[in-house]
């Protein structure tokens, strides 16, 4: 039977929604299943004729051992590289063992990585300590200013790292002005894309080299899985399976990946249902007296708002907001709340809210320069929560968010 496999067999053409459906799934040749089969196995029955390091081996036909490649997976990386247009992608661990992995592949003695400002907290932490300690030369630049990025790039910068919108903050970057940059500096651009999913935005049609995803977030969709990707073109995919999977061994197990796969199915249906209960839910906490800001990409009120309209075809489900008697709400909101959990992560069906508090944030995980600090503030004030609004019915949501409030006496 014919199937719907990647980007090169016909995936191009096809609907988002039907590569969600059908990408990197294909009907069991021998029990004729027609969903995914789950393969936990660890070893496969080896060719006596094959040498022990089989290193090339990835695909359908030479299974060999779970850290080299698994059926499960592979499905799952199928459908990934088809949904972000990408010639290839390899699932990892976590979020964050992908991120090692691209570090890893790209960056050694004596390069320099120009990172956002603005990046999810781990990675900021994994620069500041693990890279220096390499000889890697980092640096830090505001990404949603173009004329900062052309300045800061260095003669032995090789890797160019954003995230837009940025977590915590939402902040946007034009990713085709980043990779045009990056492109004449002879640096490499990765984008990671966890907030905006390929729903909403395409980084390697953008110019992009790389994509990262936090799979536990809205990929997965549901909560109950961590995991990771990273995708780009097949040659460096295939030198990260061999360093990072085969040698450093960061792989995902395989019920992980089965899981995710799973979620990704309806990936397009959700984020469409998390976009209007955002705006919903936004709207909803910027009439509320006691909420100052809605910081949303979707919102005109948000400063790139343009920019969002560019380049994203949905605005996805997170937002910020800033209240007045912010360090009271965090009790409130964690013994109050019956709908939305107190509880970090975001991308799930599921609401969840978080406090990030902007002067330990910047304390704990970034190293900005005054100005980079004051920039974080034009968009955090002195705390944000961090809502990350899920597909309940938003009128379920602004009544849990409107209970917790009013025990503000
Ligand atoms: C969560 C997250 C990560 C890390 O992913 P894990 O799966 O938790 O390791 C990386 N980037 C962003 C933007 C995230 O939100």
């Amino acid at each position: 039977m014919k199937t719907l496999l990647s980007s090169e067999d016909g995936a191009g053409d096809a609907g988002l929604n039907t590569v969600a459906v059908h990408a990197g799934e294909r009907p069991d040749p021998v029990t004729k299943a027609s969903s995914p089969n789950l393969v936990m196995s660890s070893t496969f029955l080896a060719d006596p004729d094959a040498s022990f390091s089989a290193e090339g081996s990835h695909g359908d036909d030479a299974y060999f051992y779970t850290r080299w490649a698994n059926p499960t997976v592979y499905q799952l990386e199928e459908k990934l590289a088809a949904m972000e247009r990408a010639e290839a992608a390899m699932a990892f661990a976590s979020g964050m063992a992908a991120v090692h992995a691209l570090f890893f592949h790209c960056l050694r003695p004596g390069d320099h990585l120009l990172l956002g400002d603005v990046v999810y907290a781990a990675v900021s932490e994994m620069a500041n300590d693990l890279l220096s300690e390499l000889g890697i030369e980092v640096s830090r630049v505001d990404s949603s200013e173009i004329s900062e990025v052309r300045n800061a790039i260095r003669e032995n910068t090789r890797l160019v790292y954003i995230e837009t919108p940025c977590n915590p903050l939402l902040r946007l970057t034009d990713i085709a002005a980043v990779a045009e940059i990056a492109r004449s500096a002879g640096a490499r651009l990765a984008v990671d894309s966890t907030f905006a999913t390929p729903v909403a935005t395409q980084p390697l049609k953008l110019g992009a080299d790389f994509v990262i995803h936090s799979l536990t977030k809205y990929m997965g969709g549901h909560g109950d899985a961590v995991g990771g990707a990273l995708l780009g073109p097949e040659k460096d995919i295939a030198e990260v399976r061999r360093k990072a999977g085969i040698r450093m061994g960061g792989v995902i197990s395989p019920f992980n990946a089965w899981l995710i796969l799973r979620g990704m199915a309806t990936l397009p249906l959700r984020m469409r249902a998390h976009e209007s209960a955002a705006i919903v839910v936004g709207k909803f906490l910027e009439d509320h007296p006691a909420v100052m800001h809605v910081t949303y990409p979707g919102f005109d009120s948000h400063p790139q708002h343009d920019l969002a309209k560019r380049q994203m075809a949905n605005f996805s489900g997170m937002l910020t907001f800033q209240a007045a008697r912010h360090s009271e709400l965090p009790r409130i909101f964690a013994k109050e709340l019956q709908v939305i959990h107190y509880a970090v992560s975001l991308g799930h069906h599921r609401s969840l809210i978080f406090y990030i508090p902007t002067d330990e944030i910047l304390e704990t995980s970034f190293s900005l320069t005054p100005e980079q600090e004051e920039r974080y503030r034009d968009f955090a004030g002195d705390a944000i929560f961090r809502l990350s609004v899920g597909i309940e019915d938003p009128k379920d949501l602004c009544a849990d968010l409107e209970r917790a409030f009013a025990k503000l006496t």
